[in-house]
């Protein structure tokens, strides 16, 4: 099969958009900024949702759904948030269509001008928090621990498939506790949910940090993140959980009585993962030849290809062999498709990302063994048929933890300190940059003004950052500890 995607080294943002194209992941459409999942794509976002959800629920959480649209006057009431999303609003002003005087289509009737505008949702803090008025009165309702899985909007300027969209689809949790101290243990908690759930999962090591004021979520106190390296040395937030305090308790008028029956205002946070985490799948693992995912999350984990073509005895095996893998929890596929050469499905699995492909020749059959081709490697290995599901089964896990290892490798030789300006430059200028640790002077001033000079982010104040004395890489000012830089998406 002629190759049929850009390398990586050659031009990166078209091999990803290639990628995301002939893996069938996701479209264009027809409004701008938004995108078509397809099948496939959806098969992968699911095993990622449902994974999600059942971490969630073990953590105590509930689902639930609050409206599309948020009344205008909602959004208004916490003065930052307002702030913080009214550039990117989708507004509603009107209920109807009629035909034009004119005859030339289709317009607005202006007898049905909404009363009040609605957004529709860039996040539901408001609507939800107007709602959990209703819902909490006393110290026993609390804690309230809801999720929703729902698609927002978000007027995005500079959109990119699954990365960057001006509608996405996500998870936003929004809790309410009686105690601050509770509601940051919430804030905490779920950041390592989605810690474990990508390294874990995704196969895609993350660093877990704290947001500068500058980056903080608008209406937050504190904004926590996870930072994740993608190949070409730029680095993805891949989810944030914020700890609001009491800002929209107090926007939305939310108190309840506590054990002493006193009145107080309720802490709150909330946090999200969106369809953005597709990108970071597709980015952390894939090469040349196509996609590459880890195995607890692919659709289909091993393919079988008859070969050349599917025949009595071919089909015989593979059913057995499919059984086997069944009952082990492994999802497979016989590909039957008589139109198609070997070579052909080979490089279609591969494009696909499919873990595990098996190759069964008459000759091998003869021989007792399948060809054995992994996808993350692209070792090949011929494979006694005794045993062969219990092989699959721990060949399954080896991928996983390989990849995981590999980008862990990857992000390790692409973390590096630096002390000076110039040098914090110099790394910014290779081919693939990476992290950067260095000393910063704490103030949002000249972080804008490294940004302005450089392109790059602070990306976070890593959790596990150490005190130690230094100076800023820009003003020379003291710093007490370093902060993560990159470049980012
Ligand atoms: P936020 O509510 O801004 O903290 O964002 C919640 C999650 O959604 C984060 O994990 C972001 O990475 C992700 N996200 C924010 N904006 C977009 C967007 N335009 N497209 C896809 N994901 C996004």
């Amino acid at each position: 099969m002629a190759k049929e995607i850009t390398n990586r080294s050659e031009d990166y943002s078209q091999w990803y958009i290639d990628i995301v194209k002939k893996a069938n992941l996701a479209d264009n459409s027809a409004v701008r900024g938004c995108m078509v999942i397809k099948p496939y794509g959806f098969g992968i976002w699911e095993n990622m949702r449902d994974q999600l959800d059942r971490m969630f629920k073990d953590t105590g959480h509930v689902n639930a759904y609050f409206p599309l649209f948020i009344p205008k006057s909602f959004l208004s009431r916490e003065a930052e948030h307002v702030e913080g999303f009214a550039k990117e609003c989708a507004v509603v002003t009107h209920h109807r269509l009629m035909n034009a005087p004119d005859g030339s289509g289709v317009v607005v009737d202006p007898e049905a001008k909404l009363e009040e505008e609605l957004i529709v949702r860039p996040t539901s803090e408001t609507i939800i928090w107007h709602t959990y008025k209703d819902w909490i009165n006393s110290y026993r309702d609390l804690p309230l621990l809801i999720n929703q899985w729902a698609n927002v909007v978000r007027w995005e300027m500079r959109t990119r498939l699954f990365l960057r969209t001006a509608e996405f689809l996500w998870q936003e949790g929004h809790t309410a506790h009686a105690t601050r101290q509770e509601a940051e243990e919430e804030t905490l908690k779920i950041l390592d949910v989605y810690a474990t759930f990508a390294e874990e999962y995704m196969a895609m090591p993350v660093i877990k940090g704290i947001k500068t004021a500058n980056e903080r979520f608008a209406g937050a106190e504190e904004t926590y993140c996870i930072e994740a390296l993608m190949q070409d040395g730029k680095a993805l937030q891949a989810g944030t959980s914020h700890f609001l305090g009491q800002n929209f308790a107090k926007a939305f008028d939310v108190k309840f009585l506590n054990e002493n029956n006193q009145e107080e205002y309720v802490w709150a946070t909330s946090w999200g993962v969106s369809t953005r985490l597709m990108g970071g799948l597709i980015m952390t693992h894939s090469d040349d030849q196509g996609l590459v995912l880890p195995p607890k999350l692919a659709p289909t984990q091993v393919v079988i290809v008859p070969i050349p073509k599917p025949a009595p005895e071919i089909d015989e095996v593979a059913e057995k062999i499919m059984r086997e893998l069944k009952d082990l929890g492994i999802s497979v596929s016989y590909d039957t498709d008589m139109r198609k050469r070997p070579g052909f499905k080979f490089a279609e699995h591969e494009m696909r990302g499919i873990p595990v492909r098996l190759g069964i020749g008459k000759r091998d059959l003869e021989k007792g063994v399948v060809e054995v081709a992994r996808r993350d490697t692209k070792e090949k290995a011929s494979q006694p048929l005794e045993g062969i599901a219990a092989h699959v089964q721990q060949l399954l896990t080896d991928i996983q933890q390989n990849l995981f290892d590999r980008a862990a490798a990857f992000r390790a030789e692409k973390t590096v300190k630096v002390d000076s300006f110039d040098d914090f430059k110099a790394v910014l200028d290779q081919d693939i940059p990476g992290f950067i640790s260095a000393h910063w002077d704490g103030t949002t001033e000249t972080e804008l003004k490294i940004k302005e000079l450089t392109k790059a982010t602070i990306r976070c104040i890593p959790l596990d950052a150490e005190e130690e004395e230094g100076k800023c890489i820009l003003t020379g000012k003291p710093s007490s500890q370093r902060v993560l830089f990159a470049k980012a998406y």
